[in-house]
């Protein structure tokens, strides 16, 4: 039995769990927390990419040694666009996140000589109530505040009203030198014959490689085989030389249209599970950072009413990062949604994209995004049926 000691239980070792228990560790040092995932390891097989902009000032002391990667800028290439974005790109790894969680597990202790954070994993955890879960079945564990950091399993039923972006990576050591010293966050040279696809790239050194294929569907989940043959394509054309793949990842992360159904939720909830993403982009950094540091400078009883508050602001960016979902998977036919992203990356200019990214943007941005010349290939009965099915 654990003792009833804890200020806050931490529930799910992933993103939003580790990043929430940094920034706690940082900004109230004394509290105690209890972090239990049900994975018999902290923070999944991940690799967590963002814009440097979407780190506010405040964050940096305890976000800064969870990075692993940092690039000065990137580059997107399109059919007729080839641009370098000069925004500071960086990545956090879960093996990163997860050795300094367990550092930081490992050395704080607080002013009675007791580990300010219990990490606990391979244990499922209940929420009974916003200041009470049971862990494994059968251990009932009280504190101040529990946090629902759950992530995607925490939705109540199958996901309604979304499209998809799923990925299949794989990170290789590469005998010759990698030719790129920057990212290709988007790649999308190849044809489009199966909706919106494209490699992503990311150097982590002159002989280490991420690359990803990721696509945009209404369907879930894609072909093992096309990605293989774009993979090896860029290998190809890369002269690598022989490559041993040191890692694979795979991945499929709904991107909503329709307002989801939060339930009946028994507690704060961040991440994923609490609607902390941007739904647009599926980069989940820019909310779970302001999450974890609105929740760690705030007194547990008082965190409900300032996080209702704090999400109220979002309403507003929140229903228009859905609304582009929407006319990405339901207006644009599959073969045209390419040109979205080209437009995007051709008239905007590095402050509204990183605006845009960090979930920071303005009325004027939004509007930047949606008026335009629209593309070709619209559907506008699937779209306005669309309305009718979520
Ligand atoms: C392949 C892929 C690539 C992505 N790339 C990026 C990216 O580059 N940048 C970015 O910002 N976002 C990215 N995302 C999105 C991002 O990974 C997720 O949105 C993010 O992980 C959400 O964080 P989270 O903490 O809410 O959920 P998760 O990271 O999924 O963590 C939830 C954790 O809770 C645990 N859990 C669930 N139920 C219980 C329970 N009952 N008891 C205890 N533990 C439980 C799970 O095991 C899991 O470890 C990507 C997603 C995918 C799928």
């Amino acid at each position: 039995m654990v003792a009833d000691t804890f200020d806050y239980v931490i529930v799910g070792g992933g993103l939003q769990g580790c990043l929430l228990a940094h920034a706690v560790a940082h900004h109230r040092p004394a509290a105690r927390m209890l972090l239990v995932e049900k994975a018999d390891e902290l923070c999944g097989n991940h690799t967590w990419s963002f814009h440097e902009s979407d780190v506010p000032p405040e964050a940096r002391n305890w976000f800064d040694p969870l990075v692993a990667h940092r690039w000065p800028g990137y580059l997107v290439r399109f059919p007729g666009l080839s641009r370098r974005v000069e925004l500071p790109y960086a990545t956090i790894t879960s093996d990163r996140l997860r050795n300094e969680t367990l550092s930081l597990a490992a050395v704080s202790l607080d002013t009675a000589g007791r580990p300010c954070l219990d990490v606990r994993t391979g244990e499922a955890c209940d929420i009974a109530g916003p200041t009470e879960v049971i862990i494994d079945g059968n251990e009932p564990v009280r504190c101040r505040a529990v946090i629902d950091c759950r992530g995607l399993t925490a939705s109540s039923g199958p996901p309604r009203g979304v499209g998809f972006q799923s990925f299949i990576g794989r990170e290789y050591q590469t005998e010759r030198r990698w030719p790129a010293s920057e990212p290709t966050v988007m790649d999308v040279r190849q044809d489009q014959a199966d909706g919106f696809e494209f490699l992503y790239e990311l150097p982590f050194g002159p002989h280490r490689v991420l690359l990803e294929y990721t696509r945009f569907h209404e369907d879930s989940g894609c072909d093992p085989q096309r990605a293989e043959d774009l993979i090896a394509a860029r290998l190809s054309d890369a002269g690598g030389g022989a490559a041993v793949v040191v890692r694979t990842e795979q991945g499929c992360l709904p991107m909503p249209y329709a307002r989801a159904d939060r339930g009946d939720r028994r507690s704060i909830a961040g991440g994923y599970a609490g609607g902390w993403y941007h739904a647009a982009t599926g980069y989940s950094m820019p909310l779970a950072i302001r999450f974890a540091e609105l929740v760690a400078r705030t007194r547990p009883e008082r965190l409900a009413d300032e996080l209702a508050a704090a999400g109220s602001e979002e309403t507003l960016r929140r229903g228009f990062a859905r609304m582009l979902n929407r006319l990405l998977f339901c207006l644009v036919a599959p073969t045209d949604r390419w040109k979205v992203f080209q437009r995007f990356y051709r008239v905007l200019p590095e402050q509204r994209i990183a605006r845009f990214y960090g979930h920071r943007f303005t009325v004027s941005d939004a509007a930047r995004i949606v008026i335009g010349r629209p593309p070709t290939g619209l559907t506008p009965i699937r779209f306005a049926r669309s309305f009718l099915s979520a």
